[in-house]
C-alpha cells in the first residue's frame, strides 16, 4: 500500500474496523516514512461464476434465471419464495466451494434437483420433466409414485439422481440455467 503523500509503501495499521455498510474493512494507516495517516478499504472481490456448457461455450451464472426456474416448478405449491432463494444461495455457495469460478450446467442442474427434491417432490418432478421430457401422463405418475415411496431420503453421495445419469440431457439442462424460456410441464396426476 503506497502512501498518497510520499509514495512510501511502508505503513502500519493504527485502526481497523468494518465500514458502516459492513461490506468492507476500513483501515487507518500511518506512513512509516512521513508519519502521515491515510485510509484504505478492503473489500471482497465480486468473483464472477462461469457456467460451462457441454459444447464448451461459457456464460455467466444467472442467479435470477435459476431462481425463476425453481419458482415455476413450485407454481401453485406451498413453497416460500424465500426458501427457494435460500436454495439458490446454497447451490451457488456449493459450486463456489474451494474457490472454483466455473461450473458445468450439468452440475448446476443436478444440484437444483437435489435441492428441490428436499423442498417439494412435485416441484422436483416438474423441474426434472423440463429435460427428461416425460412422454406421457402415466410415466409422469410413475415417477411421482416412485418418489412417494422413496420419500425425501438423502440421495446417496454425489451419484446422479435416479434416472438422471445426465446422458443426452445437457441441452435441456442448459436451458434451465442459462436461457430465458422454461417450459415446465403442467401435467398433474
Ligand atoms: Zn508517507
Amino acid at each position: 500500500m503506497r502512501c498518497p503523500y510520499c509514495g512510501s509503501d511502508e505503513s502500519r495499521v493504527v485502526d481497523s474496523r468494518d465500514s458502516e455498510s459492513g461490506d468492507a474493512v476500513r483501515r487507518r494507516r500511518e506512513c512509516l516514512e512521513c508519519d502521515r495517516r491515510y485510509t484504505t478499504y478492503e473489500r471482497v472481490e465480486d468473483v464472477p461464476l462461469v457456467v460451462v456448457k457441454r459444447d464448451g461455450r461459457e456464460e455467466m451464472f444467472a442467479r435470477a434465471k435459476l431462481l425463476n426456474g425453481l419458482l415455476r416448478a413450485c407454481e401453485k405449491r406451498s413453497v416460500d419464495r424465500e426458501r427457494l432463494e435460500r436454495a439458490v444461495d446454497e447451490i451457488e455457495t456449493e459450486v463456489r466451494q474451494g474457490g472454483r469460478d466455473r461450473v458445468s450446467t450439468q452440475e448446476v442442474g443436478e444440484r437444483a434437483l437435489r435441492a428441490l427434491r428436499e423442498i417439494d417432490k412435485v416441484a422436483y418432478v416438474r423441474f426434472a420433466s423440463v429435460y427428461r421430457q416425460f412422454d406421457d401422463l402415466e410415466q409422469f405418475q410413475r415417477e411421482l409414485a416412485r418418489l412417494e415411496e422413496a420419500g425425501a431420503d438423502p440421495l446417496p453421495g454425489e451419484e446422479p439422481l435416479p434416472g438422471l445419469d445426465g446422458t443426452g440431457l445437457d441441452g435441456e439442462l442448459e436451458a434451465l440455467v442459462t436461457e430465458r424460456r422454461h417450459n415446465v410441464t403442467r401435467q398433474t396426476p
